[in-house]
């Protein structure tokens, strides 16, 4: 293969080792979940029960029409609440909550079991959503959307394992444990989208899992292993695309504009469960792990499990924890109320001693031009913090300001230690009011 480079980038310390010893899952089950109404990108689900009602594991409990993918339970259980609570996203929305009766009780699965060539793209898009799937690396954009706006459009495939956050290793896992569902997952989505080349990306700092996946990939011809230099953002669909082709998504344009479908590597194994098991989403891997929490590992968590209940299993949380975030350091979220669920979305959560990344009180631009180099996106942070300060809406779209995939690049170089991610958030926000208007 040949090797391509992104423009910009940056080596943070990865610390990925630090929830990598414990090798075996341990399934969390509370005995209460907490299941969103909106996981995803698009309408919100209406909800299918009423409180009082009792569910099995696996029942579609929220559907909706348009760009909208239901949500299931993800324990049997009773409904005692349907209301509004506190989401990762930092606002209210709305839940149904079920009390796990214990006894996982689930529904029967409906599996797909006719040879692909078999199938036809319909059917296949159907249990796509049916199951719930949306972009699990963190976009949660509804999968079979997504692979539907693809058909006919793109001639390269892409399942991307860069995971190129700091501390993050639930992808790793998965394709140390099993591989096999990601190349199956591929394998349907090649049968659907019908590309000339399908290729799965890992960065080079996952020795193991590239192990693993060249163990098994002789069962799966047409299908290319590319190892990439590690480098951040390097996981940002762009970026990725970039480094394996060669081609430039232009600003406001989505990857299928250049040919390519990006889907990250656990949304393939959900596929994979989807169609092949017929079970929809109502776990995944998540990742726990940063200096603040006592046994870093990852954990099989059903979807709604309360960030402190995870907390707990891993040893919880030493008492100088400074912050703990949704996500990754550089990209993710940081959570002041541990009631959250997680979500559909949600890889990792990191407990931090430090906030590393954090402003200074008084940030001062040293007009170094460190940001511009290391953007990935050739955008030019110094003049876009300062025109989200000023409200010059107009210089922000000049300069591309909803091109930021909010990568942190700029805000980890930066000398000035100046808040620029948040300002850039807050000055994407005022430009979509400004647009909605
Ligand atoms: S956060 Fe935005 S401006 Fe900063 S480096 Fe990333 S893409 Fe560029
Ligand atoms: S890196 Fe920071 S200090 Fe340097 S030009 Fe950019 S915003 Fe200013």
């Amino acid at each position: 293969m040949k090797k391509h480079l992104f423009f910009g980038g940056i080596h943070p310390k990865y610390n990925k080792e630090m929830s990598l010893g414990v090798t075996a899952f341990q399934r969390i089950t509370p005995s209460r979940v907490v299941i969103p109404l909106q996981q995803h990108i698009g309408a919100p689900c209406q909800p299918l029960v009423q409180v009082g009602d009792h569910v099995l594991r696996g029942q579609k409990i929220g559907d909706g029409e348009g760009l909208c993918v239901p949500v299931h339970a993800s324990v049997s259980g009773t409904v005692v609440a349907i209301e509004p609570h506190p989401h990762t996203s930092g606002r209210l929305v709305n839940a149904i909550v079920i009390d796990n009766d214990q006894t996982d009780a689930t529904m029967e699965p409906t599996p797909i079991t006719a040879p692909l060539d078999q199938l036809d793209n319909d059917q296949i898009l159907h249990a796509i959503r049916e199951a719930g799937i949306v972009g699990m690396g963190g976009a949660a954009f509804p999968g079979n959307v997504k692979a539907l706006s693809a058909m006919g459009n793109v001639d390269t495939l892409i399942a991307n394992a860069c995971e190129c956050e700091p501390y993050i290793t639930a992808d790793d896992a998965l394709l140390r444990s099993t591989p096999e569902q990601v190349l199956e997952g591929m394998t349907i989505l090649r049968h659907v989208l019908k590309p000339s080349r399908v290729v799965l990306a890992v960065e080079d700092n996952k020795a193991a899992a590239i192990e693993k996946i060249n163990g098994i990939l002789k069962n799966y011809p047409g299908i290319e292993l590319a190892v990439l230099p590690t480098r951040y953002p390097q996981g940002a669909e762009k970026q990725l695309i970039q480094a394996l082709t060669g081609r430039e998504v232009q600003p406001g344009k989505l990857p299928v504009s250049v040919g390519c479908a990006v889907f990250n590597v656990s949304t393939y194994a959900a596929i994979y469960r989807a169609v092949r098991l017929g079970t929809p989403l109502t776990e995944r891997i998540v990742t726990i792990s940063g200096e603040a929490i006592a046994q870093p590992q990852n954990f099989i968590v059903r979807i709604g499990t309360p960030f402190h209940d995870l907390i707990e299993v891993a040893g919880g949380l030493n008492e100088k924890t400074e912050r703990v975030i949704s996500g990754g350091p550089m990209m993710g979220f940081a959570q002041s109320d541990l009631s959250v669920p997680v979500i559909k979305a949600t890889n990792s959560i990191l407990c931090l001693l430090k906030d590393r990344n954090g402003a200074a009180e008084n940030p001062v631009c040293l007009r170094c031009g460190k940001c511009v180099n290391v953007c990935p996106m050739r955008l030019q942070p110094l003049y876009m913090y300062r025109f989200v300060n000023a409200g010059r809406l107009d210089e922000l779209e000049r300069l591309n300001l909803l091109d930021c995939i909010e990568c942190g690049s700029c805000a980890f170089t930066c000398p000035g230690k100046l808040p620029l991610v948040e300002r850039f958030r807050k000055g994407k926000q005022l430009l979509r009011e400004a647009k909605a208007k």
